[in-house]
């Protein structure tokens, strides 16, 4: 019998739901459905991206499937959702083989095995181990002896160990974009062009920031793999010559980790006179002028600097590894070469220093917006986002929280509220409501301002793109808040938007 596997992004019903989940194709699911259909061309594959139709219409179409395995993917924030997809799909077709894969299985390996259904999972870099588990399932086989897995067996979940990393991640085959239909996407509306795409230009970061989760990455050395710049250049030709994208986010982590791998790449897109715009994230070090006037001379207009905070000692802490004078002549560099600055910074940022759990308060927080609007006076930056520390689980942050007590036991009740929007999972001793929301207000109002003066805001594409999102967030807020101030239950979709802001 003909196998067919169904990839499948795992829906979102929370919070946030509406304002981001259709802004770029599942990249994860379209590199694996890529890799298995180059390596194995008999199985018949297929997509549902649950994230953009939500977790009705996703149930619609698994229900419609052909398929008997479905490979769901998911990271911490959909991680419920897509429990509850598993759950029903099992008990509306006991003969489905669903198999788990993504970030979140690789950070809490028990997780979805105790809250679903499921039947396999991945831990790691995936694509050899699907591969590998998919001709077990075709012509059977000894699990024990695929390298990444994760199964059940005699009641417990058994775990095979670590597969190495793929050496060379120029051998992959580019996504396979042409599984959905790119104009279903909104794009990014910081944006030159409404079609705009992302690629991914390595895999993994050298560095090790306490609130980063880049699990996949870091079990097993190297904590980075670049593709070679030929490499991306034709992936960036196909985007244009196939699909007719105008832009490109290369969300790789992070594009100058290495100054001459960063200029190499940029002169190497430059001589391609693609035509493309670009943008990308940005650490402040390394940044010189020769990298980013081979950037710009690319297409590059718009960089994601990762500043996190106004406060040398939290940089320490968290392991930035860079200095506020670094960031400010980061930014400069940046500026003197025509290309903008959108400076990132973190709220109530924490870390664990000789036993101790340590973390920003109220006056710190306020002082990082102190800092970011200098930044925005002096014209190094832009405009601003700011958001509060999240413990992702698979980095440093989450596992001292966790050995520190931080995170109140309900907030494991459902990963709905693990975005990272404006909520926080971590109950920070002695920080008060009232305190929280003056930061928290203060930050909204920065960042918006700062964001509509900048003139990088796509406007139409904004307000037509994400406005029924917003829409639903801020109106689900007021619902809420009027729901609980006359002592009702919040709303299931719109609660824990607010739920989220309580100590
Ligand atoms: S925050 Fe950026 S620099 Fe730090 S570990 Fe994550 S990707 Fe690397």
């Amino acid at each position: 019998m003909k196998q067919r596997v169904c990839f499948v992004n795992a829906p979102y019903d929370g919070p946030i739901a509406g304002i981001w989940n259709d802004v770029f194709p599942p990249l994860t699911i379209l590199s694996l459905a890529a890799y298995v259909r180059r390596e194995r061309p008999a199985i018949d594959v297929s997509i549902i991206d649950g994230l953009r139709i939500g977790p009705s219409k996703a149930m619609v179409e698994a229900l419609a499937s052909p398929a008997r395995i479905f490979a769901v993917t998911y990271v911490s924030f959909n991680a419920s959702t897509a429990y509850r997809f598993i759950n029903s799909l099992k008990k509306a077709r006991p003969e489905v083989i669903v198999i788990a894969g993504g970030t979140h299985v690789t950070s809490l390996e028990n997780d979805a095995f105790e809250k679903s259904a499921v039947d396999w999972a991945a831990h790691g870099e995936a694509e050899e181990t699907l591969v590998e588990l998919l001709d077990l399932l075709d012509g059977g086989g000894d699990p024990a002896k695929i390298l990444g897995l994760l199964y059940r067996e005699d009641g417990r979940v058994a775990r095979t160990p670590n597969r190495p990393l793929m050496e060379d991640i120029n051998t992959l085959p580019f996504p396979a974009r042409d599984m959905v239909n790119l104009r279903d996407y909104s794009g990014i509306y910081v944006a030159h062009h409404k079609h705009n795409q992302h690629i991914l230009s390595g895999r993994g970061c050298v560095n090790n920031c306490w609130f980063c989760a880049r699990t996949v990455w870091k079990r097993q050395k190297p904590w980075q793999r670049l593709r070679r710049p030929d490499n991306i250049v034709a992936e960036l030709r196909e985007m244009r010559d196939r699909y007719g994208v105008r832009e490109y986010f290369d969300m790789g982590d992070e594009f100058n980790s290495s100054e001459k791998w960063a200029t190499e790449t940029a002169t190497a897109i430059a001589d391609a006179n693609l035509g493309l715009d670009w943008q990308t994230f940005s650490r402040s070090t390394p940044v010189t002028d020769e990298m980013a006037a081979a950037m710009k001379a690319s297409g590059c207009w718009l960089v994601h600097l990762g500043i996190e905070s106004g406060n040398q000692a939290t940089l320490n802490g968290i392991g930035k590894n860079i200095t506020l004078e670094q960031a400010r002549q980061a930014a400069a560099i940046y500026q003197r070469h025509g290309i903008k600055v959108v400076g990132l910074f973190m709220l109530f940022n924490a870390w664990e220093q000789d036993g101790q759990f340590m973390y920003e308060g109220v006056k710190e927080s306020e002082q990082t917006l102190a800092f970011a609007r200098s930044m925005l006076k002096e014209k190094l930056v832009d405009s601003i986002t700011c958001s509060p520390a999240m413990p992702y689980p698979g980095g440093l942050l989450f596992d001292a929280a966790m050995r520190h007590s931080i995170i109140p036991k309900e907030k494991f009740d459902d990963w709905g509220i693990w975005d990272h929007a404006w909520n926080s999972v971590m109950t920070l001793p002695g920080i008060t409501m009232a305190g929280k929301w003056r930061v928290k207000l203060k930050g909204i109002w920065i960042q918006s301002w700062s964001l509509i003066f900048s003139r990088h805001l796509n406007f139409s594409h904004a307000i037509w793109g994400r406005g029924l999102g917003m829409f639903k967030m801020v109106f689900g807020s007021m619902v809420d808040g009027f729901l609980k101030i006359t002592g009702k239950k919040p709303s299931r979709h719109f609660g824990r938007y607010l739920a989220s802001f309580e100590d």
